[in-house]
């Protein structure tokens, strides 16, 4: 993985596990260890590993735009769970000059549902020329839907149209991949993301989910596994979230001792190294 921690400055790629937290209310309620770099590539076996610990789905799930794919959109579909799940563009679209600096941007573009064909910025018709499958490492095939513009010589939006292909170097005509299913379940997302409850939960996450692992990573020091190996990393990454839990039980119930009765409760907070980095009342 390329990590945050660079300290050769060099972006070299080190040995990591991909530890996944899942939480409610800042309490850490499921996690899983993955051998990949890539969160996607996590995400169903993290819910179906939830599933195992508690014979239940979440009726609702809020993660970042990592974990924003059609497989896992669908997924999230199938087992009837409702997904506050961001996509890669998700900020990118909403930024008030998109339409206007990324014309040329497919989803800027007409396209006739009816006839199945774009109108690109100056007015001609982009046909659909054929379509691909593509079998993920997962094993679920991804349907895609190819466009082609018929001439784009001379054509004076040349530069910034066709800086959209995903092949520059080859391509003279613009090209269009679509998804189909995955434009309609992004624009599912899309719509439980922007509704109120969608904002409420986008600014949940980002203090329940990361606080748990700026405390560890941060507060605690906890920055490297002591053990080696997928078993014995899961041992230590369950180990720790129940540390955690039991720590935020205490400071919990530190607090309501407190409003009982303020001269006696105390909590201390100790990092790795067993030093003392806090010592607060409630
Ligand atoms: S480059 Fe091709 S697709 Fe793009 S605006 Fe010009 S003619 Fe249309």
């Amino acid at each position: 993985m390329r990590t945050k921690d660079d300290h050769l400055k060099n972006g070299q790629l080190k040995a990591n596990y991909n530890i996944q937290f899942s939480t409610s209310n800042r309490v850490i309620t499921h996690y899983s260890v993955e051998r990949t770099s890539s969160d996607m590539a996590t995400y169903i076996r993290h819910l179906e590993g939830f599933k195992e610990r508690y014979n239940f789905y979440p009726k609702q799930v809020t993660a970042d735009a990592g974990y924003g794919s059609e497989e896992n959109y669908l997924f999230l579909e199938e087992k009837g769970i409702e997904g506050f799940v961001k996509y890669g563009s998700f900020y990118r679209e909403h930024r008030r000059n998109f339409k206007t600096k990324e014309f040329a941007n497919a989803r800027n573009l007409h396209y006739d549902e009816k006839g199945d064909f774009y109108i690109c910025p100056v007015g001609k018709k982009i046909n659909r020329i054929g379509e691909t499958k593509k079998t993920l490492r997962s094993g679920y095939i991804k349907e895609t839907n190819i466009y082609e513009a018929a001439d784009c010589k001379g054509c004076a939006l040349m530069e910034p149209c066709l800086k959209q292909n995903s092949n520059k170097k080859t391509s003279t005509n613009r090209r269009i991949h679509r998804t189909p299913n995955l434009e309609r379940l992004r624009a599912k997302a899309r719509k439980l993301l922007l509704s109120e409850e969608g904002i409420r939960k986008r600014k949940q996450r980002s203090v329940d989910v990361e606080g748990c692992f700026g405390e560890l990573k941060q507060n605690k020091g906890f920055r490297r596994l002591m053990l080696r190996g997928l078993k014995k990393v899961n041992i230590e990454v369950g180990l720790l979230a129940m540390s955690m839990n039991i720590a935020k039980l205490a400071k919990h119930k530190a607090r309501t001792m407190d409003e009982v009765c303020p001269k006696t409760s105390k909590t201390t907070l100790f990092n790795r190294n067993n030093k003392s980095i806090a010592a607060k009342r409630g």
